[in-house]
């Protein structure tokens, strides 16, 4: 899928602004806060129903105006699509997509899928297991909506486990007989995000092994390392073992095992990249699982997300950065820079330069 046209209004630095896409590479660049990833920001928006990075939505309405309007015309493989959004200074937010409007924002997913890649994405390799299971679920959840209800409901029942290891005064086996009911429904629900895990991993790790090894010539492994460490996940086998430690989470006064520590396991060359990758190895290695994540939308909806690369190209040396060109010469991609001197340029990239909110195409 490719977007065609972008129309901004009074969101963030822009008061107007109107860019029309190459289906292959476009290049943003400027300066420092003139508004680059703004410009990817309300792409995101389109596709997420949220910001990347915004707190709130009000944020995203440019100072002093009542309310931002976003325009996008896009298309998929079998159709050209449009979307709109008005987002008031209260933070409201009304979307349409092809005219009709949008009641439940994760719907959007089934429009527009993109894939989001910017310098805080490193945190995936060095940043604490939450982050990677962040990326994991949320891969999941945007294909799969089944995914995230069972694990919205795995948290709600896992906070009422954990209130009756914290609060409760009873006596041993009446916290117990409690305990076996709330177990017995996070293994059921455990159950299926392993396996939703399980299977995402495998897919992505062979796709981003073979990327990473095509960027630098490194080997890249990445595993599922679940909590719960079984032969197979069934209810029955997540419950005896929930159980079996049950005094040990009474001891502890909280919930110790489960799918809330699960972790996913990178090494680059045979080595925990959290430790030994230098910055530029764990910089690919989560650049080479976020294409992967794309190519496992495309297998999965047959549709290739548009990439979104938030000034990562100076982070990454020449080599790296032209492998990567090569990579996805091929897929629609919006880069931002800080320079206009990218590798891979050809007469299909569009360039779009940025100045206080104002965008001059300048192909
Ligand atoms: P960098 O190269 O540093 O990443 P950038 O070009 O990506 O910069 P953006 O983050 O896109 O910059 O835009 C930042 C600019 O947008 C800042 O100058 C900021 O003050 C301005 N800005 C952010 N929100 C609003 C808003 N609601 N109204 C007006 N301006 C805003
Ligand atoms: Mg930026």
């Amino acid at each position: 899928m490719y977007i065609k046209k972008l129309k901004l209004t009074n969101f963030r630095n822009y008061e107007r602004a109107e860019l029309e896409f190459s289906p292959l590479t476009n290049i943003i660049y400027g300066n420092n806060a003139q508004g680059k990833t703004n410009i990817l920001e309300s792409v995101y928006l389109f596709a997420q129903g949220r910001s990347h990075r915004a707190k709130t939505d009000k944020e995203l309405v440019r100072f002093g105006a009542d309310f931002a309007g976003l325009e996008i015309e896009f298309c998929d493989s079998k159709r050209e699509h449009n979307g709109k959004m008005q987002i008031l200074k209260n933070g409201r937010k009304a979307v349409r997509i092809n005219h009709v409007s949008i009641s439940k924002l994760s719907q959007l997913m089934n429009y527009l899928n993109v894939v989001m890649f910017s310098p805080e994405d490193l945190n995936m390799v060095k940043g604490s297991p939450n982050i990677r299971r962040r990326f994991t679920d949320s891969a999941i959840s945007q294909l799969y909506p089944a995914y995230l209800s069972s694990l919205m409901e795995y948290n709600k029942v896992l906070d009422q486990k954990n209130s009756l290891l914290r609060t409760n005064r009873r006596s041993i086996n009446d916290v117990k007989k409690t305990l076996w009911i709330w177990n017995e429904q996070l293994a059921e629900l455990a159950v299926k995000i392993m396996r939703a895990r399980t299977d995402f991993t495998d897919s992505i790790a062979t796709a981003a092994k073979a990327i990473q090894h095509d960027i630098s010539g490194e080997v890249l492994d990445i595993r599922y390392v679940p909590n719960i460490r079984l032969e197979e996940y069934t209810k029955e086998a997540v419950y005896d073992y929930l159980n079996d430690r049950a005094d040990r989470e009474i001891d502890a006064v909280s919930s110790l095992y489960g799918i809330q520590r699960d972790d996913l396991d990178i090494q680059v060359e045979g080595r925990d990249a959290k430790l030994f990758a230098s910055q530029g190895q764990q910089r690919t290695a989560a650049l080479s699982m976020k294409i992967a994540q794309s190519e496992y939308i495309n297998d999965i909806k047959g549709e290739y997300p548009i990439l979104l690369l938030d000034d990562i190209m100076s982070e990454l040396d020449i080599s790296r950065r032209m492998y990567l060109s090569e990579r996805i010469r091929d897929k629609q991609v919006l880069i931002t820079s800080t320079d206009t001197d990218l590798a891979g340029k050809d007469t299909a990239t569009r360039q779009f330069r940025i100045e206080k909110g104002t965008v001059t195409d300048v192909s």
